[in-house]
Order: C-alpha cells, then sequence, then structure tokens
C-alpha cells in the first residue's frame, strides 16, 4: 500500500487555482483537501488531521483573514502551519496577515516551485509532528517511523545499508558525499570496510530505485562520490 504524504488542506475559491494547487501538490505525493470557503476549510480541519493549510485572502462570506484567526485561536488547529496566499499589492494585509497569526505568505502570481518550497519549509518548522519523520525528494519518501520507503507511491524493500544511505543523501539532497563520508557514517567498522563496499551498496540501491521509476535519482561523481540529485 503505497503511503500517503503530508495532508494539506486548500482553501480557495476560485476554481482554476484550487484545480493547479492541487494538481501539483497531488504531484508531491502530498495528501490533498480541497475547500472553496472558509466554513468548509473549518469542516475539514475538525474532522481530519491537517499538516499544513494553504489559505486564500479573498474568499466568499468569510475571509481568509478571519478564517486564519480562528485557527489560530483554536489549541487544537493553532500549531498548524497556514500559508497565506495573497494578491499583488496587498502588501498591508500580508503584514495584518502574519499578525493574525499566518507563519508565512506567498504572492499571486506566484510559481508552482517557489510554493512548494515553502511548503515544504512549512512542513520542516512543525516540531514533534509526523510530517518531520517523513523526508521526501522528488518522488522518493522516506517514512522514518514506519521505515518504509516509496517511490512514485510503490513501496520498495531496502536492506539495513541501502536504506541508511539513502537516508544520508536525501537528508541534503545535491551535495555531493565522497565514499569516505559515507562510509564513515553508514559503517561503524568503517576502518574495516573499503570503500568499494560503498559502492557496492550504492550499485544495490541505485538498482532498487531503478527498478520503480525511470528517473536516475543517484548521481556517481568519477573518483570521488555520490549524491541524490535528479540529472
Ligand atoms: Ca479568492
Amino acid at each position: 500500500m503505497p503511503i500517503k504524504g503530508p495532508k494539506i488542506l486548500i482553501v480557495e475559491d476560485e476554481p482554476s487555482q484550487l484545480e493547479l494547487l492541487s494538481y501539483n501538490l497531488n504531484v508531491e505525493g502530498y495528501d490533498v483537501y480541497k475547500a472553496d470557503t472558509g466554513e468548509e476549510g473549518q469542516l475539514i480541519l475538525q474532522e481530519t488531521e491537517i499538516d499544513l493549510i494553504l489559505l486564500d485572502w479573498m474568499l466568499p462570506h468569510t475571509s481568509g483573514l478571519e478564517i486564519c484567526r480562528q485557527i489560530k485561536r483554536n489549541k487544537l488547529t493553532k500549531s498548524i502551519p497556514v500559508i497565506m496566499l495573497t494578491a499583488r499589492g496587498e502588501e498591508d494585509d500580508k503584514v495584518r496577515g502574519l499578525d493574525t497569526g499566518a507563519d508565512d505568505y506567498i504572492v499571486k502570481p506566484y510559481s508552482v516551485k517557489e510554493l512548494l518550497a515553502r511548503v515544504r519549509a512549512g512542513l520542516r518548522s512543525t516540531n514533534g509532528d509526523h510530517s518531520v519523520n517523513l523526508l521526501t525528494y522528488e518522488q522518493i519518501t522516506m517514512d522514518l517511523i514506519r521505515h518504509i520507503v516509496s517511490v512514485n507511491g510503490s513501496d520498495i524493500h531496502l536492506g539495513p545499508l541501502e536504506y541508511k544511505l539513502l537516508r544520508i543523501l536525501i537528508e541534503t539532497p545535491a551535495r555531493v558525499f565522497s565514499r569516505d563520508q559515507l562510509l564513515e557514517r553508514v559503517w561503524s567498522n568503517a576502518l574495516e570496510v573499503e570503500t568499494r563496499t560503498v559502492d557496492v551498496h550504492i550499485g544495490r540501491l541505485r538498482k532498487q530505485l531503478n527498478a520503480v521509476s525511470d528517473v536516475e535519482y543517484i548521481r556517481t561523481v568519477r573518483g570521488f562520490g555520490y549524491s541524490l540529485d535528479k540529472a
């Protein structure tokens, strides 16, 4: 069974915006909940443990500002990060948004890339939340609590050394680790292990990732080491 990513609630009254956001978050593996009014958003919050909220500023009936106040006043929901979506030129509103307890804001029109980066940052900021125990890179998700790795929604079963290697690589994507650095961090008896062993286990990890994905995730830096870096 594929694991679901963090739960994100989008409250946005404009259908095209709602669909665009929902689509892009789904692709990233998030479990998306949609509401087109603040009232509907509140109902979802009562029934579901949401990890992060994207809240449009201009909503019919109750404004995004008021919804944010309500969320931050309720002790059951106040620790959920709220990212306000504001239209350009609402500078004062942005400040007021943060005054009401919004954790971040993003100005429309925004790039999807920027939005996703803010979402990741928002999820990282919640301490003790299970989302902190979920490491993701592109289509790879590592659930550190359940010890499950999935790629494109399919679980893969890694050996303990491959799991440790992936964990190190995924914590800092695109950073190149030397064989010695990986050896030291993964093998407790690093002095007795040859660096070539790192190559063997990276090879196994790569094979397992490639079995479920067309994307080449592990980059080899010849004569040096490896990084998790989509080519
Ligand atoms: Ca709106």
